[in-house]
């Protein structure tokens, strides 16, 4: 089977939150959509090892959040690479409590969704989950994140955990060392001296031994020591 032309399939990037009791988190989530209008009903697929999972499976509310597509890949990186058991996800972020009392995240998002879960669906790791749209909200007139946009300008890259994680093929062999890509061993962001670091001021064309000392992974903020050649 040929597994790229799932990878064909077009999604946007949101962030989805959720509450458990005064507990707050969320995390990036791709597989989001409309199922009817009439009631309004929206669908998520959740990683069941998350913790946002554990979280709208105990409050059944959850926020989508959709992102802006000049969104900086950190905070991508924050909401998706990194657990809310780890780090506080909602430290410096902008965000309101909604009318079902879910976190919304404000930041880097041009319109927002809250849903009261309804329904849910166990599908071996993933759990979806269908919620009755409560509220929703245009923030801002803004080009949208698409998945696309998000792997073919941004150079991001699907999580394991993600429903469209698909095991990477082994790279050929560059002709070119100075335009060899590297790998964060930490979240897979792929460094591409053909695209450069736009985020940070890296220009295009930049070869990863001589990006500053102090350049960390736009996705995760890991060292330039956690990165390994492709
Ligand atoms: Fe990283």
């Amino acid at each position: 089977m040929n597994p790229h032309p799932l990878q064909k399939i077009p999604y946007g990037l949101y962030v989805v939150c959720s509450r458990k009791n005064d507990k707050i988190n969320g995390q990036i989530v791709n597989a989001l959509f409309q199922v009817t209008s009439q009631p309004k009903t929206v669908a998520i697929s959740i990683n069941k090892k998350n913790l946002t999972h554990e979280y709208i499976t105990h409050s059944k509310v959850f926020s989508a959040s959709i992102l802006c597509q000049e969104c900086p890949m950190l905070f991508i990186g924050t909401f998706g690479y990194r657990s809310g058991r780890d780090i506080d996800k909602f430290k410096n972020i902008n965000y309101k409590i909604g009318k079902t009392g879910v976190p919304i995240v404000l930041d880097n998002t041009l319109g927002y969704i809250e849903a009261k879960g309804i329904k849910k669906l166990s599908v071996g790791t993933h759990t979806i989950f269908i919620g009755q749209v409560e509220d929703a909200e245009l923030l801002a007139k803004k080009p949208v994140l698409t998945y696309e946009y998000y792997h073919q300008v941004k150079g991001g890259k699907s999580p394991k955990n993600a429903p469209t994680y698909i095991e990477e093929e082994k790279p050929k062999k560059k002709e070119e060392i100075t335009m060899e890509k590297y790998v964060c061993t930490v979240c897979g962001y792929i460094y591409d001296p053909a695209k450069g670091d736009p985020d940070n001021d890296i220009a295009l064309g930049t070869a990863f031994k001589n990006l500053p000392k102090n350049w960390v992974c736009p996705v995760c903020g890991a060292g330039k020591d956690a990165f390994e050649k492709e």
